[in-house]
């Protein structure tokens, strides 16, 4: 076995190492990482137990400064080893450097800073009423900790997407046993070293390593002590995952699939609208979940928008994390690439035209043991191809005009996701018009991917259950009750 460091599990304050281990690879050339040890249940029942302990013990009692305090210090924490935590992100996902510095690295220190300082300048509501008897009574809201939180989390974005869920949980008190994707267990083993070094109790952050069926994943949904999941990932897992809920009747946040649409009108500002459409299909790979997979373009416009965009697709650079002037890394495995080949597959045989890419770019290095793919331009297929359809996770958008606004909202909204639009446009009451009649959890108006995160974010459809960001992830993750008072 090749000499490289072994990542294990981070439960109740200590670090275990289990008898089955899981190679972590290299997608940029196949080569191997690290290994990592699989958590088994009984891994899992010692941390669902430590997370239980703690939250009884010491971190509920810890008041708000003390908590927001200890976020901070996490934030602190990454900040001070941002180079290692890139390092951890581009070995796992191949992603360019520059992607990885300003997006994931970025937004994970964001998440601790933000929901500690939410916490602290939340309020909540009261309302004045009266009794049957005439007497006055005053109702307010009050937020607990849960209990034990499991945060499931899927290797897109890896440390963007798990301390999204970690920050606002343990900011409101509860513990946590998270669940890394398999793909991406370097920055989560980063984050559990932080968090030991920031000093939070034995047991209230407890991180185990594995897949899902039959494993980590598996176990922990379905463990009857935890009080709620979160889970962002495939739209098929969330339905597996809500089944497991279902026998404990647990709270379930679910943040899932997509398959988004750009429209982009002929009076938008074009150099704005191509490359906001370059960077919704192409950003990471296409493995965004809010990536733009179809682009609808008003006729009069589209046979430009195609040229220019075909263009720049086939400029974009593709390499090494560190090259130069990367624009694209590879997928994230060889698996995942025979998955987005075999829908460049289907849409030629759907009947699409292949406008850029399709197929596998070949280097003559290591990397042609990588998990590369071209970035992909297809056009002419209707709106009931599977490629139309499905989730396809990769570097690739379709092209289709249109003529009317009501024609696009409704192609649009045919879908059985719901998680996010784009509209490009410079029409002021088209873009109010049109963003209101679409069925997604955002809809981006001459931008993408911008958030704030105090604002409410998730999915319609199969995209997704329930909101997280700002209060409404406050809100998720406390038992909310009410006291009523008569006066
Ligand atoms: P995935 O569903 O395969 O895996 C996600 C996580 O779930 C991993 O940790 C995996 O080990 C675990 N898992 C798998 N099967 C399980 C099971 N039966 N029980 C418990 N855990 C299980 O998803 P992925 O391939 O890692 O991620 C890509 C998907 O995530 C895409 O569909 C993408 O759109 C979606 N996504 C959604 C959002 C959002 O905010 N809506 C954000 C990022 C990614």
């Amino acid at each position: 076995m090749a000499d490289v460091p072994l990542l294990r599990c981070f439960v109740d304050g200590q670090w275990l190492e289990t008898p089955h281990r899981f190679s972590n690879i290299n997608p940029v050339n196949g080569q191997l990482v690290s290994m990592v040890c699989e958590a088994d249940a009984a891994t899992v029942q010692h941390a669902v137990a430590a997370a239980n302990r703690a939250s009884q013990d010491t971190w509920k009692h810890l008041n708000l400064n003390e908590r927001a305090a200890l976020l901070h210090r996490i934030a602190d924490g990454i900040e001070q080893r941002f180079d290692e935590f890139v390092q951890a992100e581009v070995s796992d996902t191949g992603r360019p450097v520059h992607q990885a510095r300003s997006l994931d690295v970025a937004r994970g220190i964001a998440n601790f800073r933000t929901f500690a300082d939410l916490i602290k300048t939340g309020s909540s509501e009261m309302f004045e009423g009266i009794a049957p008897d005439g007497a006055k009574i005053i109702n307010y809201i009050t937020r607990k900790p849960l209990g034990t939180v499991g945060i499931i989390s899927p290797w897109n974005l890896p440390l963007l997407l798990l301390t999204w869920k970690v920050a606002p949980a343990l900011a409101m008190g509860n513990c946590v046993v998270a669940k890394p994707s398999e793909e991406t267990p370097s920055s989560a083993t980063l984050l559990a070293e932080v968090i030991q070094a920031a000093g939070l109790p034995h047991g209230v952050f407890n991180l185990v390593h594995g897949f899902g069926p039959n494993s980590a994943g598996e176990y922990l949904s379905s463990h009857p002590d935890i009080a709620a999941i979160t889970f962002t990932g495939e739209s098929r897992t969330g339905t597996t995952i809500m089944k497991a809920a279902a026998e404990g009747v647990k709270e379930v946040s679910f943040e899932l699939g997509g398959k988004n649409a750009a429209v982009v009108f002929a009076d938008a500002d074009f150099e704005a609208a191509i490359a906001g459409v370059m960077r919704s299909s192409f950003t990471n790979s296409g493995q965004v979940c809010l990536c733009s997979e179809r682009v609808y373009i008003e006729r009069p416009l589209f046979k430009r928008f195609l040229e220019e965009l075909k263009r720049r697709c086939e400029a974009l650079v593709v390499s090494y994390p560190d090259a130069p002037n990367v624009d694209m890394g590879p997928l994230i495995s060889l698996q995942h690439r025979d998955k987005v080949l075999s829908y460049y597959q289907l849409a030629r045989e759907e009947g699409a035209t292949i406008v850029a890419g399709g197929g596998v770019p070949r280097f003559g290095d290591e990397r042609d043991q990588g998990a590369y793919v071209q970035p992909t331009i297809l056009a002419g297929l209707p709106d009931s191809a599977r490629c139309m359809r499905e989730e396809i996770f990769g570097p690739v958008c379709h092209l289709s005009p249109f003529d009317t606004e009501e024609e696009v909202i409704a192609r649009v909204n045919d879908s059985a996701y719901g998680l996010a639009a784009c509209v490009w446009t410079t029409h002021l009451s088209r873009a109010h018009r049109v963003a209101s009649q679409f069925e997604t959890g955002i809809v981006w108006v001459n931008t993408w991917f911008t958030r704030d995160l105090r604002t409410p974010f998730g999915g319609t459809k199969l995209s997704g259950l329930g909101r997280e960001g700002g209060r409404y992830s406050l809100d998720f993750y406390s038992e909310i009750s009410t006291v009523c008072i008569k006066l």
